[in-house]
């Protein structure tokens, strides 16, 4: 008989099961119906048939721009994207509360709501240099046995138009960053070549994967989707290159659409989606019925460039969910796949799910069934992590920072 640490009785199962889940050094070790009392004589914890689901993967954060742990601030930028970079440059760096303290307090929040794994994109700038990165690393340092952070070098204020931040984003690999970023190549860059050739070439140099924010719309963004498929395919990347938000996916025919689709699923590009409020979002039932790989984060997250959230997935699925029209149970339960299987898969998370063998990462909920946790998303009851550090997460960090560099 498999010696179990404890067992968590009478959880409901997404498929509908009832058992016992086992749990022996951090794994599930035992899955089954009245598996506890045919077991050794472990605690136990009566979960009362409530919903027992896996730790939830938010594809997409900033944990540098968020204000989760001050006093309330009213959203200061104006109504262009633009003014939202000139914005955090003028804001963050004066905060009462450091990069690593306010990624920490979005972190417990998330990990309280049943988020085990995340990927944060980092401000990259010829302003703060590495900065944000160093705090962020610091972050997911102190809660590295709670949750996994990916960090993505995110050069928003553009890579083109800013000399010198190609060299800051190489930096930034070296020092802990786990994949490379990128932003809107034509609108922001007007050189598309220049921003993305310099890009793909650090992730190729270094071996990582990346993830662009693209926001231009229509056939903008199109030509842009089809730029980095192109790329992917050409340096062997596929399955490790993301698009975040790819807006234009939902601006242009069914036919252009599609056919992107179709390049993405072949070039082995994924897309990451949080349902943006006024913006079209991506059709994200076609996409995965191309066999494009679609998860979900929840973007901005109390922070210089939304004054909304809570660091809760569930809801991210509801509010995508809502957006999307998804109303049948198969669609809702897609929602959630957004932020559980699919989102592991993009991060490459391997011990996933509430399965044997896996990491007894897992919250319980007062819930019957997917569809109603993520409609309802009630409290999480019982958050649980058992996670293992990322590779770099375990670096020691000997950077520049914005104070330090000339
Ligand atoms: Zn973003």
């Amino acid at each position: 008989m498999t010696e179990v640490d404890a067992f968590l009785v009478n959880c409901r199962l997404a498929d509908g099961r009832l058992v016992d889940i086992g749990i022996s050094g951090g794994k599930i070790a035992v899955l089954g119906q009245g598996a506890a009392a045919l077991s050794n004589s472990a605690p136990a914890l009566d979960i009362g048939g409530d919903l027992a689901l896996p730790g939830l993967v938010d594809g997409h954060m900033h944990l540098d721009k968020t204000l989760t742990g001050l006093p309330w601030m009213g959203h200061a930028a104006g109504s262009t994207r633009m003014s939202r970079i000139e914005t955090d440059k003028t804001i963050l760096p004066h905060l009462p509360l450091s990069t690593e303290e306010r990624a920490g307090n979005l972190i417990r929040e998330c990990v309280a709501r049943g988020t085990t794994h995340l990927r944060t994109h980092v401000d990259i700038d010829l302003e703060s240099g590495l900065a944000k990165l160093e705090g962020v690393l610091a972050a997911r340092e102190r809660y590295r046995d709670r949750v996994t952070v990916q960090i993505v070098a995110f050069p928003q204020s553009g890579v083109v138009r800013c000399p010198g931040v190609l060299d800051l984003l190489d930096a930034a690999v070296r020092n802990g960053a786990d994949l490379v970023g990128g932003i809107d190549p034509l609108e922001i860059d007007r050189d598309p070549r220049g921003q993305l050739d310099g890009i793909f070439a650090i992730a190729a140099r270094h071996g990582v994967g990346l993830d662009i924010h693209l926001h231009e719309p229509g056939e903008m963004g199109l030509f842009s989707v089809q730029e980095i498929c192109a790329r992917t395919k050409a340096l062997g990347l596929g399955g490790k290159v993301t698009i975040s938000h790819g807006f234009c996916l939902g601006g242009v025919t069914e036919r252009k659409a599609a056919e992107a689709a179709e390049m993405m699923a072949a070039a082995g590009v994924s897309l990451v989606t949080h349902g943006a409020g006024g913006l079209i979002m991506p059709p994200i039932e076609m996409l995965r019925a191309a066999g494009v790989l679609v998860f979900a984060g929840n973007d901005d997250i109390r922070d210089t460039w939304s004054p909304y959230g809570t660091g809760d997935l569930l809801e991210r699925a509801a509010i995508i969910g809502w957006k999307g029209d998804f109303r049948r149970d198969p669609q809702v339960e897609l929602a959630f796949d957004l932020i559980s299987t699919a989102g592991a898969q993009a991060l490459g998370i391997s011990d996933y799910g509430v399965t044997i063998g896996a990491a007894a990462n897992l919250f319980t909920i007062a819930a019957s069934c997917v569809a109603e946790a993520v409609a309802a998303h009630p409290p999480r009851m019982l958050p649980m992590s058992f996670v293992r550090p990322t590779k770099n997460s375990s670096r020691t960090s000997a950077m520049p920072t914005a104070e330090t560099r000339s």
